[in-house]
């Protein structure tokens, strides 16, 4: 809206309260803005008890104001690929053919049952988002990071995919990388107290000359600093980093974007030197997944720095190797923790950067961003803090939960961007996908299909299709396959369909843990598929239930059908299961204040956010508007 025609709004609001003193709502209250922030894998109750401790000040004063959901119900499978793909097209899987973060391949006569695509980048959504909506009805729309897919009608739409662009793993540099002298002379050489020592390291085709001096400037006794130069130059040095253990302010201690090549692509990281040694002999360097810069819209002035270089995730995954240091759950003294901690700031930082920079600058009318958190985070620690899990330790429970609770912060912290920066005329909605649950036991399907008769392995154990009836395939999506003859090397024909159907349910009806059954429900998607919206040409044939701790495991070939294993965090299971429901908020112009939302679903979101906005609704939603948010005029 120009700053004319808002001025003539304004004064014709103005007249109605001196003249007529009419009611405003109508009027004023129509939001004709949207910024949505999506919050992966929130669990509601962790949420509710945050905010009964105060600890949400953000999301709490958006939910006095709001309407507020803390029981969405997820879609089958609860995981994030179709999660993402339901709640911006307001369709369930089976319409929008992202049945997983993995979806089988089409067509089904070329590919078989061990095909798969990548949900996110490669799998084509089958169903209009919201942006696309908003861009028919001459919106303008940013996208921050929020999962992609093939064959989407965005051109309108400026679009950050940053997990696009990730091109090698993240990792760490010890002392391993230590010389115990110069091998070779540098140009130079920076000034140090103590006989400069080298460190050599790789990321990906980079190789990266340090020097750990003792500055003369610096009053610590001791190697007090890494200089890090891609030639033996002091005066190449790209960054100069002081060891700093992790904590709250320690994103003071990051390197600005590094450039390095990774299979040929330019990409950047940053680096953080948590530890170093004072007598030189080991030290901690961390560095971010290298990725390709953020491309931004030309027409622009481009940020430089952290708006344009991503990261994206937490070290997650060097923290579950135990690289970060030992664990608590392994007896760890919560270094490895608050490593990991400093790296979800600084990715949830860097997201920031680009939203603010993107919110200040580009013009938009719809505002989506998304963030890992606190999903990453739920994965590594709720099935510590799931005291129905046996064996679960209230001791490492009470050590874990304020660090969950520091990354639900850490996001309630973001919200305040998009507080701040929000025109009045803008609804503020958080969503997110789906919630967690505490696993500690997997289920090798295929080991039972085997053992049933259903599924053959040939002699190097791998699946033997012209022998196989039905698959738990590997993209793991807690549905079943047949081998169906419309698929390449399928041998059922629809005929033998229901005889291969009855007698996959009588093998998982049989499983037993103990005396505890462990499938708890099966769903045929012939029949149970259009009103649960499972199936569908991408989907699965048989979707299965596993009891609460359970979780699916792919595997092919040899060990046991259910195994024990350290607990985790996971999701995908059915969306009836209570810990798989998550939050969805509205808040903004017209929305009436503190409701209690019941009976909503991820589908819900894009067909409300579009009948706020008065546009066209998304062409396959299914979902349901919820109206009850909207004050009575
Ligand atoms: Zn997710």
């Amino acid at each position: 809206m120009s700053f004319v025609r808002r001025s003539v709004v304004l004064l014709f609001i103005a007249a109605l309260v001196v003249f007529t003193a009419a009611p405003l709502t109508v009027v004023a209250q129509t939001p004709t803005k949207a910024i949505v922030l999506a919050w992966d894998g929130t669990v509601p109750s962790f949420v509710r008890e945050m905010l009964r401790e105060g600890k949400l000040p953000n999301l709490a004063t958006l939910i006095e104001r709001g309407a507020f959901a803390d029981d969405v119900k997820a879609e089958f499978p609860s995981k994030t690929a179709p999660g993402f793909a339901s709640l911006v097209t307001g369709a369930p899987p089976n319409i929008t053919g992202i049945s997983g973060n993995r979806v089988p391949r089409l067509p089904r006569a070329e590919f078989t049952i061990l095909d798969s695509l990548a949900g996110f980048s490669e799998a084509p959504l089958q169903a209009e988002p919201i942006w696309s909506a908003a861009t028919r009805a001459g919106k303008k729309v940013v996208i921050s990071h929020m999962p992609a897919y093939v064959g989407e009608h965005s051109d309108q739409a400026v679009r950050f995919a940053g997990y696009e662009l990730s091109v090698g793993r993240d990792g760490i540099v010890t002392r391993r990388a230590i010389q115990t002298r110069l091998l070779e002379p540098w140009a130079d050489l920076p000034a140090s107290d103590a006989p400069p020592l080298e460190i050599l390291f790789t990321i990906g085709e980079t190789f990266f000359f340090g020097l750990l001096i003792d500055d003369p400037a610096d009053s610590q006794i001791g190697y007090d600093t890494l200089l890090i130069a891609t030639t033996r130059d002091g005066l190449d040095v790209k960054a100069k980093l002081k060891p700093a253990p992790a904590s709250a302010g320690g994103e003071l201690f990051w390197s600005a974007p590094i450039s390095v090549s990774i299979n040929g692509q330019d990409a950047k990281t940053y680096f953080r030197l948590f530890d170093l040694r004072s007598d030189g002999s080991d030290l901690f360097l961390y560095y971010t997944r290298p990725a390709r810069d953020l491309r931004f819209p030309s027409a622009d002035a481009a940020p430089g720095g952290t708006a344009r270089s991503f990261i994206g995730n937490g070290a997650s995954i060097l923290y579950n190797q135990g690289a970060l240091g030992r664990t608590i759950p392994n007896g760890g003294s919560g270094g490895a923790e608050a490593r990991y901690l400093e790296t979800v700031l600084m990715a949830q930082h860097q997201l920031m950067e680009t939203n603010r920079w993107a919110i200040e600058q580009l013009p938009w009318d719809v505002f989506l961003a998304y963030t890992p958190f606190p999903d990453e985070a739920e994965h590594l620690w709720r099935g510590y803090l799931d005291p129905t899990l046996p064996g679960y330790k209230p001791d490492i429970a009470a050590q874990l939960r304020p660090l969950l609770e520091r990354v639900y912060r850490n996001c309630d912290d973001q919200l305040a961007l998009f507080i701040e920066k929000r025109p009045p005329e803008t609804i503020l909605a958080v969503i997110s996908d789906h919630g967690m649950q505490g696993i500690n036991k997997r289920i090798a399907l295929n080991r039972l299909l085997q053992e049933g008769g259903l599924l053959t392995l040939d002699l190097q154990g791998k699946v033997n299709l012209s022998k196989t009836k039905v698959l738990y395939p590997p993209v793991n999506n807690g549905y079943l396959l047949i081998n169906s003859a419309d698929r390449k090397n399928g041998i059922v024909a629809p005929q033998e369909r229901a005889k291969v159907i009855q007698a996959t349910r009588e093998l998982l009806d049989s499983v037993r843990d103990g005396d505890r059954p462990v499938i708890t429900a099966i769903y045929d998607s012939e029949s149970d598929g259009t009103e649960m919206g499972i199936g569908g040409s991408v989907g699965g044939d048989l979707y299965i239930d596993l009891a609460p701790g359970y979780d699916f495991d792919p595997r092919l070939g040899p060990g046991p059908l259910i195994s024990e294993a350290e607990p985790y965090g996971n999701h995908g299971a059915d969306p009836e299961q209570s810990s798989m429901r998550t939050i969805m908020l509205f808040n903004g112009p017209g929305i009436r204040a503190g409701q209690k939302l019941a009976n909503v679903r991820i589908l819900d979101f894009a067909p409300t956010l579009a009948w706020l906005l008065r546009l066209p609704k998304p062409k396959n939603a299914t979902g349901r508007v919820l109206s009850e948010i909207l004050e009575q005029p």
